[in-house]
């Protein structure tokens, strides 16, 4: 079977779904290829009751785009905490303190934290109803491009025809590697351990992290009521040690670090915390003739500023704007559209590799003088409002 769209985007992730439902909105027909174990999955099969222990905190970039996609009204608003401020500590005898809100930022919110289920649901639903839009399972096994046109060979015999294939697979994107993009990769050996607590006292929006130089990032994340969702970027051996722990002698160690305001934390869900290896990836191009890689299949960031997806939404909205904009005479994979799509994202995207990297290196030194100058630091920033205004703008995506 010879299948043929305007665009074929492949990987079903959050980052592929929007992607696809974006150009379906804006009129293109589109097939979003989705591995065959996973197709249809939308992680919405757990218990309503119970709380996703993966979360992401989006910025107003993502807000915008799902907004104008009419997915973020979709969303189960009931599950969504709004983040109003944020409080980063750092550590040592001197532990440095940097503190910013909303009201200071002059913005309504610093960002909302949501549930990776929920986003899914809400994406999946909005599919559904997309015009000129296809969802086929399948494993690709060939990307051949000529001059204005790309196929997608399936294991089964068939073939996606397309004018654009856009890479939504992921870190290990396949797509990626048929294009021969070269990529630095670095593993930072440390686990993110992720679970949700509830907490004794109200977190009141706000969202903590703790820089550690032995012990790694901890953050807890605002949810509904007084639930917290922890992110622990442990190094490996410590995550090791984490895993094995039961989840409340993991939640003393939390209420244990240094100006924890909320009291006791008690497990939400027993028996579940979830580890993800972390890693940096740098891809030496965003396109390729007829292709064009979003999310994290373009670059993986360090999640301790909770930026991967929110940039892999602004590599689809920058896409987006590349290909509706395109002149008549263009097609959706020209040459000169995907060179704009690349020139549009590449500061942003290097901004964030080297503001997270460097970030996870200074804190990441045992070095006392660098610890008391990070923490220096940390306090001299707290004290700047117009340094500090530009660094909060940055991390909401304005
Ligand atoms: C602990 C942790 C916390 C994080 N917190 C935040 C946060 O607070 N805010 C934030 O913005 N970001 C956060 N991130 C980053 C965020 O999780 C990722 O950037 C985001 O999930 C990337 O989405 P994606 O769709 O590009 O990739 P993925 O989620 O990896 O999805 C890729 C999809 O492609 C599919 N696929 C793979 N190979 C193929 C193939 N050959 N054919 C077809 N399909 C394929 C996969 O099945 C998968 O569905 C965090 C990351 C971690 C690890």
């Amino acid at each position: 079977m010879q299948l043929q769209s305007d665009i074929c985007v492949i990987g079903n992730g959050a980052i592929g779904k929007t992607a696809a439902l974006g150009f379906a909105q804006a009129g293109l027909s589109v097939t979003l290829l989705a591995p065959e174990a996973s197709a249809g999955a939308g992680g919405a099969s757990a218990p309503a009751s119970t709380w996703d222990v993966r979360v992401y905190a989006l910025n107003q970039v993502a807000h915008g785009l799902l907004s104008s996609l009419k997915v973020w009204g979709a969303l189960d608003a009931d599950r969504i905490a709004a983040v109003d401020a944020m409080v980063v500590n750092g550590d040592g005898a001197q532990a440095g303190r940097l503190a910013f809100d909303a009201y200071g930022a002059r913005a309504g919110t610093l960002a909302w934290i949501v549930e990776d289920r929920n986003l899914n649901a809400a994406l999946d639903a909005a599919l559904r109803f997309a015009p000129d839009m296809r969802t086929l399972a399948g494993r690709a096994v060939r990307l051949q491009t000529e001059p204005g046109r790309a196929t997608v060979l399936l294991d089964n015999g068939d073939a996606i025809e397309a004018s654009l294939v856009v890479g939504a697979d992921g870190g290990q994107s396949w797509v990626r590697a048929q294009c021969d993009i070269d990529i630095d990769y670095r593993s930072y050996g440390q686990r993110a351990i992720v679970t949700n607590f509830e907490c004794d006292e109200p977190h009141r929006g706000a969202a903590y992290q703790w820089f550690t130089s032995s012990e790694g990032i901890v953050a807890l994340l605002p949810l509904p009521g007084n639930r917290v969702s922890l992110v622990w970027s442990a190094p490996e051996a410590l995550a090791e040690t984490l895993l094995r722990e039961p989840l409340e002698q993991l939640a003393e160690r939390v209420a244990q670090l240094p100006g924890h305001p909320l009291g006791r934390l008690r497990p939400l869900q027993p028996e579940c915390a979830k580890a993800f290896p972390l890693h940096l990836l740098r891809t030496r191009a965003l396109v390729a003739p007829q292709v064009a890689l979003v999310g994290d299949a373009a670059h993986i960031v360090h999640p301790l500023a909770g930026q991967g997806m929110n940039l892999g939404f602004a590599d689809i909205a920058a896409l987006l704007n590349a290909v509706t904009a395109r002149e008549p005479h263009r097609s959706c994979g020209d040459e000169r559209v995907l060179g704009r799509y690349a020139r549009a994202r590449k500061e942003d995207i290097l901004l964030m590799q080297i503001a997270t990297d460097g970030l996870e290196r200074l804190f990441a030194t045992d070095f006392e003088p660098i610890r008391l100058m990070r923490n220096i630091g940390l306090n001299l920033v707290d004290k700047l409002p117009v340094i500090k205004r530009k660094l909060i703008a940055q991390a909401m995506g304005r």
